[in-house]
């Protein structure tokens, strides 16, 4: 059906889904008698999307090869009349009538039992199937004691946990996924430079596909760390809105494939589902003066390398973690908090550190 579909839109050039249904529906009733008219609708959209993502890459790049049946990795399985997911099995509507599929669960599935199945996907890789679910839970917000303000960095993620009685700065050292984007860059520019053809994409593809998995896990290991003293503190964690980052840093052409490499908006994603799970929703502030303001006396300064100095009043701290003290007091209701000698007094002794590895 897929298949079916798919050409249809290739020769007749559709990406509207209104006019491919159309075009097709009946025809594929009539062929497909004993489907259950679900199936219709559903190889519909999954053809649409495979012909839209094409476009959308032969855009970008000179040579892209047109989808084809083959290529179809993925079987959507949104459709609640069609898929009863059960832990242990799988129940499907043919057109021989209910199919059950036993199947074995992935290690971290047990977390969430219990949780709202929403949709999932079949995935092939190879000649092994893959059932991914998306689950749903809804949590309750918990009381919060203080604000934990999030800086994320290239190289660390500073953290400024702030509550009345209490001041604490925490380094997470993500330096590891730094040093690996940069190798792989090297990695890819020599690629670049020394192959041609389908030996250079298959490379390229092979040395990417490993980088984002080594630089997610970091990530995610990191991200885990700042939910999890989001919930022992009891805090609300604050990030600042990236939607400005671009005008905020004046970049030049290195800066910007580092800024585009690393992904701040990831790490965010990834900080916030972990957070709401332990019941603290994060909020976002605007970004403006984070990394310039004196969180003593309110003069900006420009920080110099990575320490940050007042010259008025003399205040010096490592230049992230006055970036997390600013963001968390950004936060209205926690303007008011008397903290300023307790925050100068931890920053002077020595500052958490926590080094995440692969
Ligand atoms: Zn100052």
């Amino acid at each position: 059906m897929v298949g079916e579909c798919l050409k249809r839109a290739i020769s007749m050039k559709i990406t509207s889904r209104k006019r491919l249904y159309e075009l097709i529906y009946r025809e594929l009733r009539e062929k497909f008698r004993d489907y259950p008219s679900h199936y219709v609708h559903t190889a519909i959209t999954v053809a649409l999307g495979m012909y839209k993502s094409y476009r959308r890459l032969s855009r970008k790049r000179s040579y892209v090869k047109p989808p084809s049946i083959e290529l179809l990795k993925v079987i959507l399985l949104d459709d609640t009349h069609l898929f009863w997911f059960n832990w242990g099995s799988l129940k499907i509507a043919t057109h021989k009538g209910h199919l059950v599929i036993p199947l074995r669960l992935h290690e971290h599935a047990e977390k969430f039992k219990g949780w709202q199945v929403k949709g999932s996907r079949i995935v092939v890789l190879g000649d092994e199937y893959y059932l991914h679910v998306t689950f749903r839970k809804v949590v309750e917000e918990r009381e919060y004691e203080g604000v934990l303000g999030i800086d994320v960095n290239e190289k660390s993620i500073d953290l400024a946990i702030i509550k009345p009685d209490k001041v604490r700065f925490v380094k997470i050292d993500i330096s590891e996924a730094k040093n690996i984007r940069d190798r792989y860059f090297k990695k890819r520019q020599s690629i670049q430079r020394k192959t041609r053809g389908k030996v250079k994409a298959r490379l390229l593809a092979k040395y990417s596909g490993r980088e984002k998995r080594r630089v997610n896990t970091i990530l995610h290991k990191a991200s885990k760390v700042v939910a999890e003293i989001a919930a022992e503190e009891k805090v609300k964690p604050v990030m600042e809105n990236l939607k400005n980052i671009r005008e905020r840093i004046k970049y030049r052409r290195r800066m910007n494939r580092r800024l585009h490499s690393m992904p701040f908006r990831k790490v965010q994603f990834s900080i916030s589902y972990k957070s709401i799970e332990r019941g603290y929703k994060p909020e976002y502030i605007d970004a403006k003066n984070t990394s310039r303001m004196c969180p003593i006396c309110g003069e900006l300064n420009k920080p110099n390398g990575h320490i940050y100095k007042c010259r008025k009043c003399g205040f010096q701290a490592d230049r992230h973690f006055v970036a997390a003290w600013n963001i968390a007091t950004k936060l209205q209701m926690c303007r008011p908090l008397p903290l300023a000698a307790k925050a100068t007094e931890a920053l002077k002794a020595e500052v958490e550190r926590i080094v995440i590895k692969c």
